[in-house]
């Protein structure tokens, strides 16, 4: 197949649904991974299709909503001060701090631009040598390759003007994490496939192997997802617990090598909270030493800021899987794309936000006679 329509074709889907309903023959939990495998799922109503022995369970792969809210309140810090210019993706500035968020400093004067790419921000950057420029860096395996690259340009061009505001997490201490926790209900994962497309599948082999469970490399469209839970299925039923790359079209076990070699000379790993969940050991990257004049957090001496996250946001059991985003009493009442209370009703890749946007039936009872809004991510 070539096209992604293609991927997305109903009679190869009710193939593959034929061929998972065949195979099984007990309850299964599956976890993907990956936010934008959650949209896929809801979107297309695949949990709906799936036998009902099979579960999917929604993981914690959503950049924006595994920000910490210190790390927002950095973020309003900085972006608060007359002299920076602070650049982000858009999907950032609705997410609430512990007061406000970067629409409100912005409309309160700040200069805060929503940007494409971390190279945006460096232009600026260079455009405006007499003001700072801090680019937002979160994110995953995905997005931290171009952002390291960035401050490795920033360096090498000698543009003293450029700062990063890190958080990036890594996708497999987050499922150490889930495995070793006493809740944990998951006997299967689907990986994100754009994260293996950047590290490879190095590092999944052993954890599937320690916890016995089987972890299958899966894409983002319907058919992606359809033949991820099948594999994952049928390793289930067989008893096996392997790694399999059912996304081939664009990971290669090894990853990219000049991404990867850019991680390297940018970062180090390091503990990394992870929003409403807690620290997970060695889950993030932080500037390496070579590299600390481009961190903005010592640059703007903001380390110190401490938050305690607001407790009525169930985020973190949703990040965990542990409650389904209807299940929290904010949904939909209190808490909507347009009032969020936390992330990952912020999020496009959000799970509360995905169950917000496409299943009106299971909002909570007192939420089902308010209007429905649309997405206002920017
Ligand atoms: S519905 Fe809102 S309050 Fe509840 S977990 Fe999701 S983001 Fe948090």
């Amino acid at each position: 197949m070539k096209y992604i329509e293609e991927f997305q074709d109903p009679e190869l889907a009710r193939r593959l649904l034929d061929d998972i309903h065949a195979t099984v023959t007990r309850p299964w939990a599956l976890m993907e991974v990956c936010g934008g495998q959650t949209h896929t799922i809801i979107r297309h109503g695949i949990d709906q299709l799936l036998p009902d022995q099979v579960e999917l369970i929604h993981g914690p792969g959503c950049p924006v909503c595994v920000t910490p809210l210190e790390v927002i309140d950095k973020a309003l810090e900085i972006a608060s001060r007359p002299d920076v210019i602070f650049c982000s993706f858009g999907d950032m500035l609705r997410v609430p701090g512990s007061g406000r968020d970067l629409f409100q400093v912005r409309s309160e004067g700040g200069d805060v631009r929503v940007v494409y790419s971390p190279l945006d921000a460096l232009r600026i950057a260079r455009q405006n040598p007499a003001r700072e420029v801090v680019f937002f860096g979160i994110g995953f395996e995905t997005t931290a390759p171009p952002n390291a690259m960035t401050v490795h340009q920033a360096k090498k061009l000698g543009i003293p003007n450029f700062s990063l505001l890190v958080s990036h997490v890594r996708v497999p201490p987050a499922i150490e994490a889930i495995m070793t926790s006493p809740s944990c209900r998951v006997q299967a994962f689907l990986a994100a496939g754009h994260v293996c497309s950047v590290m490879g599948m190095a590092e999944y082999p052993e954890l599937a192997a320690r916890h016995r469970v089987p972890i299958v490399v899966t894409g983002f469209e319907p058919l992606d997802i359809l033949e991820g839970v099948r594999r994952a299925v049928r390793q289930l039923e067989r008893g096996e617990h392997t790694v399999d790359n059912a996304y081939a079209r664009a990971v290669r076990p090894e990853g990219n090598p000049a991404a990867l070699a850019m991680l390297e000379d940018v970062f180090e790993v390091t503990d990394r909270a992870w929003r409403g969940i807690g620290v997970i050991p060695d889950s993030g990257w932080r500037l390496s030493a070579r590299y600390r004049d481009y961190d903005a957090e010592h640059r703007f001496s903001v380390t110190d800021i401490a938050t305690q996250e607001p407790a009525e946001c169930r985020s973190g059991e949703v990040l965990q899987g542990l409650i389904k985003p209807h299940e929290c009493e904010a949904f939909g009442t209190t808490c909507t794309p347009r009032t969020p209370l936390g992330a990952t009703m912020v999020s496009s890749e959000g799970a509360c936000a995905a169950y917000y946007l496409y299943r009106r039936l299971d909002l909570a009872p007192a939420a089902r006679t308010a209007p429905l809004e649309a997405s206002p991510v920017v």
